[in-house]
């Protein structure tokens, strides 16, 4: 039997969870998490509910598991000296970087190749012009902490000391590559994603058709981040191209909204690829159906959903307690003919 420990059971927990428990039947779930009612609570054999911080709780999850992996990027990092004492196989280095937007962006432009959008601290004397984009060094998700500036006004309202501040690239495109690295030393990754985000918040992903040159570019720099991190699993780069120029926007140590598309049109979905790569196995060749799309559905677009009475695509329901305004809670993954049908249910 594997006990593998999972922190964070929101729906990329449920996922990791579900796959795990398809792929080998000997494998035992055990999931952390600080709401009590978590996604993934119902799969799990054993649920720990409890804080980041609280250091003797998280020891005990760490002793009851054999391997653990984390889905999300904000764990306090007073806990990450305990990962390096667990069999981790993302390791606490990819946390620690990825977790602060500064430590990220600095530690992405040091390699080779793909670099970030300029940016500076907002301590600093602003150098920066209009437009740009203020954010939070940590906690921020779904573009929350983030905040655009145009003009004097809108700096004097937003400006705070410890922000990142970046250049705001208009009408840019979005792409991310979703890399898996296995402790066999296999290396795999999925074609090429084009996703489209609205108020921040990913709105659709389908698979692209950019050309070879830049493509290549962002799976080569995706490949020097895991092995520059030495990190196994799943693991996400998202994209920015501007006027023919691709940035590396942020880096998602962990599967991705982006790669829920996986789960039907591929032969082996980004969860499966997380679990095998966390359990040493061999990744398989990819092969993916580009017909499909995935689309999310947020908390005030659910009503819509559940009216219908038949949805023309799989759809995935996170079993969100409460549906709030503009949080995930659920994704449909459908045939790109139907998009715009569902897109226009999901608005209306
Ligand atoms: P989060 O951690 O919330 O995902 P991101 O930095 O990825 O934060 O920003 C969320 C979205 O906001 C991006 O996917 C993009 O659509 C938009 N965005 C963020 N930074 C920029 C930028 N510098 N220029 C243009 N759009 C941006
Ligand atoms: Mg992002």
């Amino acid at each position: 039997m594997i006990k593998l420990g999972i922190l964070g059971g929101g729906q990329l927990g449920l996922f990791i969870a579900e796959s795990a428990l398809k792929l080998n039947k000997e494998i035992e779930i055990h999931v952390y998490d600080t709401n009590e009612f978590a996604p993934a609570k119902d799969v799990a054999n054993c649920f720990y509910y409890g804080s980041f911080t609280d250091r003797d709780k998280l020891t005990d999850f760490f002793s009851n598991v054999d391997i653990v992996t984390y889905e999300f990027e904000n764990i306090d990092n007073s806990i990450l000296p305990l990962l390096d004492e667990v069999n981790c196989p993302q390791g606490s280095l990819a946390l620690e970087t990825m977790q602060n937007r500064t430590m990220e962006k600095e530690w992405i432009n040091k390699l080779p190749g793909v670099q970030t959008v300029p940016y500076q601290s907002t301590n600093d004397e602003i150098e920066i012009t209009y437009p740009y984009i203020i954010k939070t060094n940590t906690e921020g998700y779904d573009g929350k902490g983030q905040f655009l500036i145009r003009r004097d006004e809108d700096l004097e309202k937003y400006l705070k000391p410890n922000m990142v501040l970046e250049k705001y690239l208009e009408n840019i495109e979005e792409y991310s590559v979703l890399i898996a690295r296995s402790k066999n030393g296999d290396i795999k990754t999925y074609p090429l994603l084009n996703n489209i985000h609205i108020n921040q918040i990913l709105y659709t992903s389908k698979f692209s058709n950019l050309s070879e040159k830049l493509t290549n570019k962002m799976v080569d720099k995706a490949k020097q981040i895991v092995e520059s991190l030495d990190y196994y699993g799943v693991l996400c780069v998202e994209y920015f191209v501007s006027e023919g120029e691709v940035y590396v926007n942020e880096v998602a140590p962990r599967v991705h909204n982006s790669g829920h598309i996986t789960m039907d049109a591929a032969n082996v979905s980004q969860f499966e690829l997380h679990v095998r790569a966390l359990l040493g196995m061999e990744l398989p060749n990819i092969e993916i159906d580009e017909s499909l799309a995935m689309i999310n559905v947020l908390g005030h677009q659910m009503k819509a959903v559940e009216e219908l009475k038949e949805i023309p695509g799989q759809f995935y329901d996170y079993g969100k307690k409460s549906y709030k305004r503009d949080r995930k809670v659920g994704h449909i993954n459908i045939s790109i003919d139907n998009l715009n049908y569902i897109k226009g249910v999901l608005n209306k």
